[in-house]
């Protein structure tokens, strides 16, 4: 250890478990200086509900930081402006921070470390928020594979960097400016209760706890939306409040069930390391052709997608649980976002920014990737023909109807057989159901047929 001293810039690494830039400073210097920097800019772009979890998981971190002895440096405005202001004024030799891998991070970052390499204080950056970092999964070629399965050969049985020791630096004890205030209460997903309830890292262990605990069956339960089959763990590793390599170490791969889970921090490797590869990934299809599709405006239909109310029950339901809770369960996610691109014909850009709002886990990178594999224009994606039926969807993964029952209270009384489609239920039973079609629950608002054949239409007069 030497006499310098350090600052930690904390970002989407909310943790000191697996941290590796926490445990370079710790370990390098004498003194370090624990920061976050309360960038307006970002809070302006994020729902109300993603902004109190984050302040929420940064006021836990500034907890976590007293029981070593110091405090979370929290200042509010410009990090281009404030990160090279502090280093300045505190004197340290050194900023480390863990990588972020969206553009406007990469901008802001090269904008700061040209500020820091001005007044001699070094950057250095580590990787903390994937399991392998990118430019290490390659194939033989020397490439980032395009495809996903040969990539996730790779990540599988390439070993890991060694886990990071932290050191015992002193830490500085300046609490700085007081975190904004913002009305709301601390989001809680179903299942969360006791520990597991609670913000920042020790809430996050617990998560991590009872995600374990219900891995083993995750292959036979993650596509049923109305059963607590997932880790929903997708909000702690968007703000770092776990480490990636932490849930696939305590998860494991003892059965089929923890394998599955693992396997998706792959997926979230895989479209972090696309979009470094390929940053223009945010706004252009990965396949050019499909530049020149001509989307429709469709405003109502983009309101009534959003609202819940285009007259699928699956597809409201999961609209209605993403504006109430902020979480969406993934089979959802993409029956919703095909009925957008696909039976609406609306540009998936348009559907991304909205999910990118409202998300508690939204993160550019897998937002993007995964918008683009429904749309089929990403890399290895979804082949544009094929086209979700929201009730086909409906029928096989909400089998009972209980997660329509739930996200579309006005059609709990149908039964199974004609809750997937209810305008095609008789009217005696719609009626001892109290359900009029266009009055309590919307008719509709396109035809899938037609839909179907418009979409393969404007996608195969751009692929001729
Ligand atoms: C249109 C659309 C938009 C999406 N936007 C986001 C987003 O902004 N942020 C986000 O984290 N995920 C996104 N996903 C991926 C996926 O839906 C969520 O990661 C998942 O639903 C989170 O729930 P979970 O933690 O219970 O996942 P689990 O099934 O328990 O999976 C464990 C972890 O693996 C990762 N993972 C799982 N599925 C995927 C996937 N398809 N792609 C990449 N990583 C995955 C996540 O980190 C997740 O927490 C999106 C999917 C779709 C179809």
């Amino acid at each position: 250890m030497s006499s310098t001293s350090g600052l930690v810039w904390f970002r989407r690494d909310l943790r000191l478990d697996d941290n590796p830039a926490w445990a370079a400073a710790t370990s390098e210097h004498h003194q370090v200086t624990a920061l976050f920097v309360v960038d307006p800019a970002l809070l302006d772009r994020a729902s109300s509900r993603r902004v109190v979890r984050l302040l929420s998981d940064v006021a836990a971190l500034d907890a976590a930081l007293s029981e070593h002895g110091g405090r979370l440096l929290v200042r509010v405005g410009d990090p281009r402006v404030v990160v090279p202001q502090e280093a300045g004024r505190l004197g340290v030799s050194a900023v480390h921070l863990n990588h972020d891998v969206t553009p406007y991070a990469a901008e802001r970052d090269d904008a700061v470390r040209a500020a820091l390499d001005s007044i001699a204080v070094e950057w250095v950056p580590e990787w903390g928020t994937l399991v392998h970092e990118p430019g290490h999964i390659q194939t033989k070629a020397g490439s980032l594979s395009q495809v996903f399965t040969p990539f996730f050969r790779v990540w599988e049985r390439t070993p890991w960097t060694p886990w990071p020791t932290s050191g015992d630096a002193l830490l500085t004890n300046d609490p700085g400016d007081a975190l904004p205030k913002i009305e709301g209460d601390y989001p809680v997903l179903d299942g969360e209760v006791g520990e597991a309830a609670l913000a920042g890292e020790r809430g996050a262990l617990a998560r991590l706890d009872l995600a374990a605990a219900r891995a083993d069956t995750y292959d036979e339960d993650r596509n049923t939306p109305s059963l607590l089959g997932t880790s929903q763990l997708s909000i702690d590793l968007r703000f770092g409040t776990l480490s990636p390599r932490r849930v696939a170490q305590v998860v494991g791969e003892s059965t089929a069930g923890r394998a599955a889970l693992v396997r998706q921090l792959a997926w979230r490797d895989w479209y972090a390391h696309m979009l470094i590869a390929t940053p223009t990934l945010v706004e252009q299809p990965m396949k050019p052709q499909y530049a020149a599709i001509q989307w429709r405006q469709d405003d109502k239909g983009f309101e009534a997608w959003k609202n819940g109310r285009t007259g699928y029950p699956f597809v409201d339901a999961g609209m209605r649980q993403l504006r109430e809770t902020g979480w969406m369960h993934n089979r959802v996610r993409m029956v919703t976002a095909s009925f957008l691109v696909k039976n609406l014909l609306i540009d998936w850009r348009r559907g991304e920014r909205y999910f990118r709002h409202v998300l508690l886990d939204a993160d550019v990178s897998q937002n993007v990737g995964n918008w683009q594999w429904v749309a089929g224009t990403g890399p290895d994606a979804s082949p544009y023909n094929r086209v979700f039926n929201p009730i086909l969807q409906s029928q096989r993964f909400d089998v009972n109807g209980d997660y329509i029952r739930r996200w579309v209270p006005e059609l709990a009384s149908l039964d199974a057989s004609a809750i997937h489609e209810p305008w095609a239920t008789g009217p005696l039973e719609l009626a001892a159901a109290g359900i009029e079609i266009g009055v309590d629950y919307p008719e509709p608002i396109v035809d899938l047929a037609f839909s179907r054949g418009r979409v393969l239409e404007a996608y195969g007069a751009v692929k001729r």
